[in-house]
């Protein structure tokens, strides 16, 4: 029965970001339960979950007061849909925590399902916009390399990370680039990171200038860069560009789907890094990622600005089946409850200095690691070749990647983007399991060095 279960996987499953023919070859990894901050594959083997799944099981893999709720509500009033004026109780709960918690002055919120989704709506509803204000040519978006935004059409086109482009000669639907502030890699010798944000922060305003303010809608932006590298910015870097987008009437966009809720040692990434946006989408935690569910949350000053002219210019005509469906919206309106009970970012300070303090003292002087870096409970370990130099690792060689199957020997999951290894665990995890967690790392680095 199990060997049929994964068989069936391997005949019938096209799986997500992975290659079709090492996937035949290889087989799943078919995770069969969860356990508090475990998860468990069909024989049994137990890991734990470093990585909270992809960036969201912040409450862990099991919450009885989740399931018993979901199955209430599915009960009460199992489906819906909230197009034309329609709304439903759950709904109507989880955007007033939402509004609650949002940063931004006199949030509205969308509901979507997906981290792309909720990035394709900010798109939109800068376009929708700027063609309410009569700037209709304000259209372009500015991104950064290395960012990841999603995968839809847009959410991809957004991104910066080269392999999502190329393997679909994918159209730039007027997304331009800035640099990615890595100070770590992209600092030139002898700058100091002060001098390094001043020089980001000039590419900003010239590439601004070259493409002309008057054709660019927005910049997004990760507060810390998820997929590409765990990646937080010089000090002053958001603060800069926030006062550069404003001077030139660009709204800036907060992706939130992995800092938000906590993850950085506050509620939003945008408040661990000093800036407001106008617009921020979240996902992943929303919901602990119990169900798929997330949201544009909407400035009022956008949300105004389009609602006095949408006689004019037509509805705005985007939303999707899923859009507030009750159950999702009843499972994320009480993972709110809990992360408000637990004071989520006072328990992502103490657990990610815990963090920290034990990879600094286990892994810093490891031959292969070269920066120990994030904020809050989300960690990333780049590895090197040379550590004196930060000369990388030879691609090919696929270092990362090694480290990672080490992980998973030693019991411990975690993720790798190419030669940086991500840790981004639940909040339910106990001190010792972080332990656990960084142990587990130290020992997989051993193996592959
Ligand atoms: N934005 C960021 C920063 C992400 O890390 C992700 C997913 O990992 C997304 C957007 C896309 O979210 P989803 O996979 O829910 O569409």
């Amino acid at each position: 029965m199990l060997n049929s279960l994964r068989s069936r996987d391997m005949a019938y499953h096209f799986h997500s970001q992975t290659n079709p023919r090492r996937q035949e070859a290889d087989g799943p990894l078919m995770i069969s339960r969860g356990e508090g901050c475990y998860v468990l594959d069909e024989l049994g083997n137990r890991y734990l979950e470093g990585m909270g799944g992809l960036w969201c099981a912040s409450l862990g893999f099991e919450n009885d007061r989740l399931a018993e709720l979901a199955a209430a509500q599915m009960k009460k009033l199992a489906t819906y849909h909230t197009f034309n004026h329609r709304s439903n109780d759950p709904c109507a709960d989880v955007v007033e925590q939402i509004a609650e918690l949002s940063p931004i002055p006199g949030s509205r919120v969308f509901l979507v399902n997906s981290g792309s989704e909720a990035n394709d709506t900010m798109v939109k509803l800068a376009w929708y916009y700027n063609i309410a204000r009569g700037k209709p040519s304000k259209r372009k978006i500015i991104s950064r390399k290395g960012a990841f935004h999603g995968s839809t059409v847009m959410g991809a086109a957004l991104g910066g990370l080269p392999h999502m482009h190329e393997s679909f000669n994918l159209p730039s639907l007027n997304v331009v680039y800035a640099g990615k502030p890595h100070f770590y890699k992209n600092a030139l010798p002898d700058e100091t990171e002060e001098a390094y944000c001043n020089r980001l922060i000039d590419d900003l305003e010239t590439l601004i200038a070259s493409e002309g303010a008057d054709t660019i809608a927005a910049m997004i932006a990760e507060p810390i860069m998820g997929a590409g590298g765990v990646v937080s910015p010089p000090a002053d870097y958001f603060p800069r560009v926030r006062e550069v987008l404003t001077r030139n009437d660009i709204l800036l966009l907060s992706d939130e789907v992995v800092c938000g809720f906590g993850r950085s040692g506050n509620w939003f990434g945008c408040e661990t890094f000093g800036f407001v946006p106008d617009m921020m989408s979240i996902a992943k935690g929303l919901s602990s990622g119990y169900m798929p569910i997330a949201a544009a949350v909407i400035g009022d000053h956008v949300y105004q600005a389009i609602a006095d002219e949408a006689d004019r210019i037509g509805v705005f005509g985007h939303g999707f089946t899923y859009s507030g469906h009750p159950v999702t919206a009843a499972v994320a309106a009480e993972v709110l409850r809990i992360y408000r009970e637990m004071d989520i970012p006072a328990r992502a300070r103490e657990l990610g200095g815990h963090l920290f303090g034990k990879l600094e003292a286990t892994i810093a002087d490891h031959p292969m690691v070269g920066e120990i870096r994030g904020a809050g409970f989300l960690a990333g370990i780049e590895l090197v070749a040379d550590r004196s130099t930060r000369t990388p690792f030879d691609p090919a060689l696929k270092v990362g990647a090694l480290v990672e199957r080490r992980c998973r020997a030693h019991s411990v999951m975690i993720r790798n983007m190419g030669d940086v290894i991500s840790v981004c665990p639940p909040f339910v995890m106990t001190k010792s399991q972080v332990g656990e967690l960084v142990d587990g790392i130290a020992a997989a680095l051993d193996d592959a060095s």
